[in-house]
């Protein structure tokens, strides 16, 4: 059975052998968070396009500044305003942050190191040529490439490309990731669920994670656990760019994902992982179109999507798939686990002091979402470990979308 880190492996390269060229659209700039840029953005002119103060105070020409100096302050600069003045021997032009400098100065000195009388400003300390302003074009060269093609968009990229106005940007088109949850016990959630039926709540995490990840979620409903309505449930998520099944991949006698898969041509890359949760996964390729089938229980569900399926919405994207969010912390508390499979535990990380430590929270398994719903994050109790004792390193997979 492959370990997490090979099945992980396996559907990086098999989606990244095949992944073309996606198709693009214009988004605005201020709605492109976590798209993937389809262009270059280049600069408009250089940064900062003056020599622009960083504190509020007083332009001088450093030399002439030393503790006691007392010099007559000639103008006023705002942020703004439009620079003609020069800065005249033995004087100073009182500047704010956001200002530029006029020519002949080379150092700005902050307000609170000086005092004033009338037009006569007395500094206190000495200054040094360059000190707090930056000159121009020293953060960019004008036509100077920023951001390329591949880069995810956050919030600092977005407010680059703003600052060069590049108003709308080519983005990669989000993967459409068709998503269908199984179960004849399975009921939508609008609806009042008889005393042994089951809200859907797998499709909205794994639209949620979908989301997360980058791509467009396409609700598919349930399918009942019959080959029939999942095998044309199944055709219809064929026709996205991948397909995110939930439940029905177990042993059991109504878990017929796998055999519908299998009657529909698909290849199976793995059908187990060795995790829990989350160990029936199974990743494989139906006609075009790459399909995981994942364990219905809630968290195992999560825990399969950040594990496996992410890093494929990441490559379908068009960018390079993201390392998982994984951390090292003490252990707050004594831990046994079953070994032969690594394990993802519900957890807390807080900071104690000067180092991070982790607590497993008390659950009931896979299916305890409201244990879940306390985590933080996931402990991570590699396969071959059966104990570990309170105060020992250990790694922590970070929930995302709350920390
Ligand atoms: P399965 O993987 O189909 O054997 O399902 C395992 C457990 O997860 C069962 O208790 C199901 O009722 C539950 N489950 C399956 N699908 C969903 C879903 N879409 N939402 C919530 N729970 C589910
Ligand atoms: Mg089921």
């Amino acid at each position: 059975m492959l370990t997490y880190e090979q099945a992980r492996q396996t559907v990086i390269e098999r989606i990244s052998a095949e992944k073309g060229p996606r198709a693009t659209e214009q988004i605005r700039v201020g709605d492109a968070l976590g798209y993937v840029l389809a262009q270059e953005v280049k600069t408009d002119r250089e940064y900062p396009p003056f020599n622009r103060a960083t504190r509020d105070g007083y332009a001088v020409f450093a030399a002439d500044i030393h503790p006691g100096t007392t010099l007559k302050c000639t103008a006023e600069i705002k942020a703004g305003d439009r620079v003609t003045k020069e800065l005249w021997a033995e004087t100073c032009v009182q500047i704010m942050t956001g200002a530029a400098l006029p020519s002949g100065a080379d150092a700005v000195v902050m307000i609170e190191h000086t005092s004033r009388d009338g037009d006569q400003v007395r500094f206190e300390r000495g200054a040094a040529s360059g000190q707090n302003f930056v000159p121009r074009g020293s953060e960019a060269r004008a036509g100077q490439t920023l951001l390329t093609p591949g880069m995810r968009l956050g919030y600092a990229e977005l407010a680059l490309a703003a600052q060069v106005g590049a108003a709308e940007l080519k983005c990669g088109q989000k993967p459409r990731v068709a998503i269908l949850s199984t179960g004849d016990e399975i009921v939508p959630v609008e609806s009042a669920p008889g005393r042994f039926q089951i809200r859907n709540s797998n499709s909205v995490s794994l639209a949620a994670q979908v989301r997360l990840a980058g791509g467009k979620p396409i609700l598919l409903g349930n399918a009942m656990d019959r080959e029939d309505d999942l095998q044309s449930k199944i055709r219809r998520g064929l026709q996205e760019d991948l397909l995110v099944l939930s439940g029905g991949v177990s042993m059991g006698k109504y878990d017929l994902v796998e055999k519908v898969l299998r009657g529909m041509q698909t290849e199976f890359y793995f059908d187990a992982v060795a995790i829990r949760p989350g160990k029936p996964a199974v990743f494989g390729k139906c006609g075009e179109t790459f399909v995981f089938g994942l364990p219905g229980n809630p968290v195992s569900t999560m825990v399969t999507f950040e594990l496996l399926v992410a890093p494929a919405v990441d490559l379908l994207s068009g960018t390079d798939a993201r390392s998982l969010p994984l951390v090292e912390a003490r252990i707050g508390e004594r831990l046994q686990e079953k070994p032969g499979v690594t394990h993802f535990l519900p957890a807390r990380l807080e900071r104690l002091g000067a180092q991070m430590e982790v607590k497993a929270l008390k659950w009931q398994g896979s299916g305890d979402v409201a244990a879940l719903s306390k985590a933080n994050c996931y402990l991570v109790v590699p396969a071959d470990v059966e104990k570990i004792e309170a105060g020992e390193k250990v790694t922590v997979l970070l929930r995302r979308d709350v920390l």
